[in-house]
């Protein structure tokens, strides 16, 4: 019952160990796809190693294997793929499209994230500098599956962006994209969060004349105080004895109508439900911590 008109994927970035959000996205992403029988890759996001825990790689790739989780195929790691980046940023930049920006964060402390395009015509070295692509005035949207439609104006909302760092490391908005159709991916399911970051992809895949995936933005899990839950809240890392209640209590933040028998249930009977049951419909835009603690 292969589809290869699915092609999901998880994608971690290992500067932290996984906690309750990230398990409700690689649930979310790994049922959707097996539910019609596609694949689900799995993808190292390690583009930053200032920034990356030491272990969270095994880490990660260990809880989810105890979790139950199967991917399809070898890790990627973006860590090797270096060149691809490099091959595209290059080209860009020889097109004219990006050009070096050696802003400093002070200067551009007034702006609120808002690049005001003060490199834009200045013609610096990209050598030692961040790499900026240039944005249209333009709106880009799409229809996301749970969230419905998103809309953004790179222009006036993001400005320029850096596609590559001061210090080399490729920015995630472009690796994402380059390898999402490298991989073949044709549905990404991944935390509300990036839901901002989608008009900026959306962008980067038209101009490398890539096909747009379908996009589905799990509910992110709230504090309940309404904040993220993240890798700094006390959001303990999964434990691999809580596998069951856990899985059962992401089951139940995506929506799905989970009855207590299932407690007593094996791992793969769980997630085999889970596959079976799979209703993305019933899946809510926002969540919060306190629901996810009381269900
Ligand atoms: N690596 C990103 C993260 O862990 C997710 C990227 C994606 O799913 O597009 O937040
Ligand atoms: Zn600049």
């Amino acid at each position: 019952m292969k589809s290869p008109s699915y092609i999901g994927r998880f994608a971690p970035t290992p500067s932290g160990y996984l906690h309750f959000g990230s398990l409700v996205a690689a649930l979310a992403s790994y049922i959707d796809a097996r539910a019609v029988g596609g694949q689900w890759l799995m993808r190292m996001e390690d583009l930053d190693p200032p920034r990356e825990v030491a272990g969270a790689q095994l880490a990660i790739l260990q809880t989810l294997e105890r979790y139950g989780f199967e991917w399809d195929g070898e890790v990627v790691y973006q860590s090797l793929r270096h060149e691809a980046y490099a091959e595209v940023v290059n080209r860009w930049l020889s097109q004219g499209l990006a050009y070096a920006c050696t802003c400093s964060r002070k200067q551009l402390e007034d702006f609120h994230g808002i690049y005001p395009g003060l490199c834009r015509n200045v013609g610096h070295d990209p050598e030692h500098a961040a790499v900026r692509i240039r944005v249209p005035e333009l709106e880009y949207r799409f229809k996301d599956r749970v969230q419905g439609e998103f809309t953004q104006h790179l222009g006036r909302d993001v400005g320029d962006f850096v596609i590559r760092r001061r210090d080399g490391l490729y920015a995630y908005q472009l690796a994402v994209v380059i390898d999402d159709a490298w991989q073949g991916v044709t549905d990404i399911v991944r935390g509300a969060d990036l839901l901002d970051s989608t008009p900026r992809q959306l962008y980067l895949q038209e101009l490398l004349g890539l096909p747009q995936p379908r996009y589905l933005h799990v509910p992110l899990i709230t504090q309940p105080d309404g904040n993220k839950l993240g890798k700094s809240y006390r959001s303990p890392p999964l434990s691999s004895d809580q596998a069951i209640p856990l899985l059962l209590r992401a089951l139940r933040a995506l929506g799905q109508p989970v009855s207590d028998e299932l407690e007593y249930a094996s791992l793969r009977e769980l997630l085999d439900w889970g596959i079976r049951h799979w209703d993305a419909a019933l899946i809510p835009r926002t969540h919060s911590l306190e629901e996810a603690l009381l269900s």
